[in-house]
C-alpha cells in the first residue's frame, strides 16, 4: 500500500506548503464549469489540509493544449467554481515557472488556497521532464496526489515531481480509488463477476486476460460480443466487429471455458437511429444488413441473475450503444442489476468513462459501492498494470 494523507495526521504540518495534484479537467462552456464533480471530489483533501494549517497549492491539467498556452484551456476559468465550493478566495498563479511564483506561495497564509495554471501548457509535462518537475516542486514543501484519473500517465506533475518532495502521499480520493480498484479486486469476496462491454475487443483484451484467472465469471456485452460471435461461427450482419481479432477471441473462449458468458440474443436494427425498426433475435440469427446495438431481454435477465449471485462485481464498458435510446436499455438494466446487488450487500465497482456516464444518466451513481473517476486509469488497474503516478508515491 501507498502512504496516505491520513498517515500524516500526527505530523506538524502547520504552515507547510502542500503541493497537490488534483484532476480539475472539468467540462467548460463559455468560461464556466458545467459539471463540478471533479472539483467536489477533491474537496475532502483540500479541506483536511486547510484544517491542518497548510498552505494549499493546487495543480492540474485541463484539456489537451499540447505544450502551448491556449486561452481556451486556462485553469483561470475554474477559479470561480472552486471559490464557490470552498467558500474562500483562491489565488491564481498564472505563471508557475516565473521567479515570483515561489514567493507568492511563501506569502500565502495558513489555510489559504492557490491554483496553478494548466500543467499541460508546458511541453515537459507529458515528457515527465525533470526540469519542469523541479519548477513545480519549488511551490510546495510536500506532495499529495489526488488525481487518480491522471495516475496512469507518467507526467512531470504526477510522476517526476513525486520524487522531489517528501513526503509524497495519496490524497483521499486517490486512496478510495485504490481501495476499490486495487485492494478489493486483489482479494475479492466470491463469487466475483466482471462485466466487460464497449466497442472494441482490442481495447479490452488485456483486461479480459488479466481478469480471467481471478474471476468466477466474465459477462461480455457491447459490440465486443460480436467478435466472439464470429469466433463461434455465427454471422453478425453489419455489427461493429474486428475481423482481425477473431483468432484472439477463439483463444480467449478456449482459455476461459465456462467462465465466459456471452449474450444469448441481440437487439438489432438496420440503422443506428432512435426510431429505427428493432428486432430481437437469437445470437445465431442476426440478419444480413442488420447490426447488433444492444443485448436482448433474455441476456439482460441472465446477466442480472449472475450479478445478483455475486459478492463482488466490477463493470467496464456499456452493453450497447447507450448514447442512442432505446439501445441504452441493456446498459440501464445491468446498471439496475448492480444497484440491486449493492443493496443485497455486494461490493459493486464501476470503472470506465462511458460506463460511469451511463450509471450517472440512469441516476444510479449513489447505488454503487464505487464509481471510478478515472476511465483509463481504472482500466489499467483492471489490466493488472501499475500506475506511474501511484508507484512514485511513498510506501506506507
Ligand atoms: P468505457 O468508456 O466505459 O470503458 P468504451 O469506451 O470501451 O467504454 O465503450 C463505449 C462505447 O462502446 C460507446 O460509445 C458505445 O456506443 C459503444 N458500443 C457499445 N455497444 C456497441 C455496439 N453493439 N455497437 C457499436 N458500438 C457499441
Ligand atoms: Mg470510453
Amino acid at each position: 500500500m501507498k502512504r496516505t494523507l491520513e498517515s500524516l495526521e500526527s505530523q506538524p504540518l502547520e504552515g507547510e506548503r502542500a503541493l497537490v495534484r488534483v484532476d480539475f479537467n472539468v467540462p467548460i462552456k463559455d468560461g464556466k464549469v458545467t459539471n463540478a464533480k471533479r472539483i467536489v471530489g477533491a474537496l475532502p483533501t483540500i479541506e483536511w489540509l486547510r484544517q491542518k494549517g497548510c498552505r494549499v497549492v493546487l495543480m492540474s491539467h485541463l484539456g489537451r493544449p499540447k505544450g502551448k498556452r491556449v486561452a481556451e484551456f486556462s485553469l483561470e476559468q475554474v477559479i470561480g467554481e472552486l471559490e464557490r465550493q470552498l467558500g474562500i478566495p483562491v489565488q491564481f498563479i498564472a505563471d508557475p515557472l516565473a521567479a515570483e511564483a515561489e514567493s507568492l506561495t511563501r506569502k500565502m497564509k495558513r489555510g489559504e488556497v492557490a491554483l496553478l495554471e494548466n500543467t499541460r501548457f508546458y511541453a515537459g509535462e507529458s515528457q515527465n521532464e525533470p526540469e519542469l518537475a523541479k519548477g513545480f516542486a519549488k511551490l510546495g514543501d510536500f506532495y499529495v496526489n489526488d488525481a487518480f484519473g491522471s495516475a496512469h500517465r507518467a507526467h512531470a506533475s504526477t510522476e517526476a515531481v513525486a520524487h522531489l518532495l517528501q513526503p509524497a502521499v495519496a490524497g483521499f480520493l486517490m486512496e478510495r480509488e485504490l481501495q476499490y480498484l486495487q485492494s478489493t479486486l486483489a482479494e475479492p469476496e466470491r463469487p466475483f463477476v466482471a462485466i466487460l462491454g464497449g466497442a472494441k475487443i482490442s481495447g479490452k483484451i488485456d483486461a479480459i486476460e488479466a481478469l480471467l484467472p481471478k474471476v468466477d465469471e466474465i459477462l461480455i456485452g457491447g459490440a465486443m460480443a460480436c467478435t466472439f460471435f464470429l469466433a463461434m461461427g455465427f454471422e453478425v450482419g453489419t455489427s461493429l466487429v474486428e475481423r482481425e481479432k477473431v483468432d484472439l477471441a477463439s483463444r480467449v473462449l478456449d482459455a476461459g471455458g465456462d467462465k465466459i458468458i456471452l449474450p444469448v440474443g441481440a437487439i438489432v436494427a438496420q440503422t443506428l437511429d432512435s426510431d429505427a425498426e428493432l428486432r430481437s433475435v437469437a445470437r445465431d440469427s442476426i440478419p444480413a444488413g442488420w447490426a447488433m446495438y444492444d443485448i436482448d431481454q433474455d441476456s439482460r435477465e441472465d446477466f442480472i441473475r449472475r450479478i445478483r449471485r455475486a459478492k463482488t462485481v466490477v463493470w467496464n464498458g456499456p452493453m450497447g450503444v447507450f448514447e442512442t435510446p432505446p439501445f441504452d436499455a441493456g446498459t440501464v438494466a445491468v446498471a439496475r442489476g448492480l444497484a440491486a446487488a449493492t443493496g443485497d450487500g455486494a461490493t459493486t465497482i464501476v470503472g470506465g468513462g462511458d460506463s460511469a456516464a451511463a450509471v450517472a444518466a440512469a441516476g444510479l451513481e449513489s447505488k454503487m459501492s464505487h464509481v471510478s473517476t478515472g476511465g483509463g486509469a481504472a482500466l489499467e488497474l483492471l489490466e493488472g498494470k501499475a500506475l506511474p503516478g501511484v508507484e512514485a508515491l511513498d510506501e506506507s
